[in-house]
């Protein structure tokens, strides 16, 4: 486990690309199956719409026709010589093989058969064959139809020779109906029509009415179906005769790579399919612009969506990171310590707190400016963390002994304050490091107060024993060292337990106070004065000889001989100069002794040994 948060931790960065590449590449897998599935309902919605247009080409392709052929049969019916063509059942004169023949030349009609009926249904004139005077009623039901109702009717049906489109029109005179014109088309026309839109085609004709075509006009089959197209392409027929020509003749579209194939189905007077007719397309003809716009656009919203996806990423985890620091700056900041955050060069961030210590600066700079290192405002006191600790920068030297406790004395603008110092690593590869100063002024106050109390005779507040013993070592050593001259004297209040008896303990506590304060004002910053006993005291007098003592307590002794305040005293002296090497109880005993003398010889004296 600790192995894999290791490895995990020291490629962090490559994981979380690795990951976040996986996940865009799933997305965008997932994103391009659905463009792709898009893409072919796009696609097939294309296909529809082509398929519907091909279908109404057609359809308005076969109407026309209709209307055309019609239009002929019309035009014929209505000529003035007919009724008596029909009456004299004479033909030879007629112009129609004129006509058919302009027909092919001048119009899309390349084949069109004219056939007049008498109102018996007897064929009178067939212009493509001398045969006539038969009654076709019998297998002619659509002229049946028309003698019955005698209206204009237009069909396609399947005839002997071919499938064919039909107009039937009735010829009347003086109201009265004589005959029938028919005209016979076919629907090559169109399929050369469809050709100038890239479409080819095949009209198949069911097998059922496949039967009744004795004499084919194309002469054409697919199997067992009968093929009424002259450009009917060979490959074209061979593609449905290997797929299986019935699956094709159903009404609707098929998309078969790379063909797009309509069927439309052809219908009789009775609205019965007789014929399929095929349109062939290659889909590479269909126009795609609108698909590819389509996809661009998905693929344009894609790219956007993910591109606003990882800009929020971004931005959450900008503002996740920015949330982190604000909150370990929070931290750092609701410190009452100092904290300072360093590299080796400089300071990178130092906390409220700082500038609640040193708040006349605004910020680090200023502060910088002025004061340089926090280090200048160490004091010199050498108890105390100094600039330049065993020769070295403090901060190397506490990078160093980190663990260990330091002390720092820091003096800014006549304010001290004591500091407790912790140094950390932060980031060893960047030499990140915080220093954290925490106050301890109050501690290390109370604690100069109690060592002071220790050493300070509460009454006189001068030193006591203990201070004189701590202080004479400390001279005696010096003198020693230096070979300089020190000199000690002691001193005694006279009778003073009289003082007592007579005035009282106050007024000798105050005698004590009074004479001691005396004593001290006489004295050099150098001298240290102690209160060893009851009503005795010494004098340290460091770099002056004996004489100059002996002078010094004559002049203390006459002096508080004639201060008389409360209630005058007098004092005895013993006097000694230090001897190199004696030590600190032999020189004392010296002094006492010159004491003892002072006292038996008479007191209010100083006697020097
Ligand atoms: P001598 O001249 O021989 O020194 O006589 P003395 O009376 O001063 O000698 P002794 O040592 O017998 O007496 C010291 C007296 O000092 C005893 C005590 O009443 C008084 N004394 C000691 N300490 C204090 C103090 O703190 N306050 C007061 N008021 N008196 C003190
Ligand atoms: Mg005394
Ligand atoms: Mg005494």
């Amino acid at each position: 486990m600790g192995l894999l948060k290791t490895l995990f931790l020291k490629y962090k960065i490559f994981i979380f690309i690795s990951l976040f590449i996986l996940v865009f590449l799933i997305i965008a897998l997932l994103y391009f199956e659905y463009i792709k599935e898009k893409k072919q309902e796009l696609e097939s919605n294309i296909y529809k719409s082509h398929a519907l247009s091909m279908k109404k080409n057609l359809f308005s392709m076969i109407e026309q026709k209709k209307s055309a052929t019609v239009a002929i049969a019309l035009s014929i019916a209505a000529h003035n010589d007919l009724p008596s063509v029909i009456q004299k059942k004479d033909f030879s004169n007629i112009g129609y093989k004129k006509l058919i023949e302009k027909l092919k030349n001048d119009t899309f009609y390349k084949n069109i058969w004219i056939h007049i009926i008498d109102p018996n249904g007897v064929s009178l004139y067939r212009s493509w064959t001398g045969k006539c005077g038969d009654c076709i009623l019998s297998f002619r039901e659509d002229i049946v139809n028309v003698l019955k109702t005698q209206k204009t009717t237009s069909l396609i049906s399947v005839g002997k020779f071919n499938l064919s489109l039909k107009a039937i029109v009735p010829i009347f005179k003086d109201g009265k109906l004589i005959g029938i014109v028919e005209v016979i088309s076919h629907l090559n026309s169109i399929s050369e029509e469809l050709k100038k839109l890239d479409v080819d085609s095949l009209i198949i004709v069911d097998k059922e009415n496949t039967k009744k075509i004795k004499v084919p006009f194309t002469n054409i089959y697919i199997d067992d179906y009968y093929i009424a197209n002259f450009d009917a392409p060979l490959e074209l027929r061979e593609y449905v005769q290997k797929r299986g020509t019935d699956t094709y003749l159903k009404e609707g579209y098929k998309v078969e790579n790379p063909y797009i194939i309509v069927s439309y189905t052809l219908r009789d007077a009775q609205d019965k399919g007789i014929a399929s007719y095929l349109m062939f397309k290659n889909i590479s003809e269909i126009s795609t612009t609108g698909l590819e716009y389509s996809i661009f656009k998905l693929f344009s919203l894609f790219i956007f969506l993910f591109m606003f996806i990882v800009i929020i990423i971004v931005i959450l985890l900008y503002n996740a990171n920015k949330k982190q620091k604000e909150y370990y700056k929070n931290i750092i900041d609701s410190s009452t310590d100092i904290m300072i955050i360093k590299n080796r060069k400089s300071i990178l961030f130092v906390n409220k707190a700082f500038f609640d210590y040193f708040g006349r600066y605004d910020n680090m700079d200023s502060f910088i400016a002025q004061h340089g290192c926090i280090s200048e405002l160490f004091d010199k006191d050498s108890k105390y963390l100094q600039k330049e600790m065993n020769g070295e920068n403090w901060l190397t030297y506490l990078l160093k002994n980190r663990g260990k406790y330091f002390k720092a004395k820091v003096i800014f603008f006549n304010k001290v304050y004591y500091f407790s110092i912790a140094t950390s690593l932060i980031s060893q590869k960047r030499e990140h490091y915080s220093i954290t100063f925490s106050d301890i002024t109050q501690e290390e106050n109370y604690k100069q107060e109690l060592e002071n109390l220790t050493v300070t005779d509460p009454l006189t507040k001068i030193g006591n024993r203990r201070h004189y013993q701590n202080k004479i070592e400390e001279e005696i050593s010096k003198a020693y060292r230096y070979k300089s001259p020190l000199s000690l004297m002691i001193f005694d209040i006279d009778k003073f337990k009289s003082v007592n008896d007579i005035h009282g303990h106050d007024i000798g506590d105050k005698v004590l106070i009074e004479y001691t304060s005396l004593v001290e004002s006489q004295l050099r910053n150098t001298d240290s004065i102690c209160r060893i006993g009851g009503e005795e005291f010494v004098i340290i007098t460091p770099n002056i000889k004996i004489e100059d003592a002996y002078a010094l307590a004559q002049k203390l002794r006459v002096m508080i001989e004639e201060h008389k305040k409360i209630i005058p005293i007098t004092v005895s002296f013993g006097v000694s100069e230090y001897i190199s090497g004696e030590s600190v109880e032999d020189i004392f005993k010296r002094v006492d002794k010159a004491l003892y003398t002072a006292k038996n010889g008479g007191r209010n004296k100083v006697v020097k040994a």
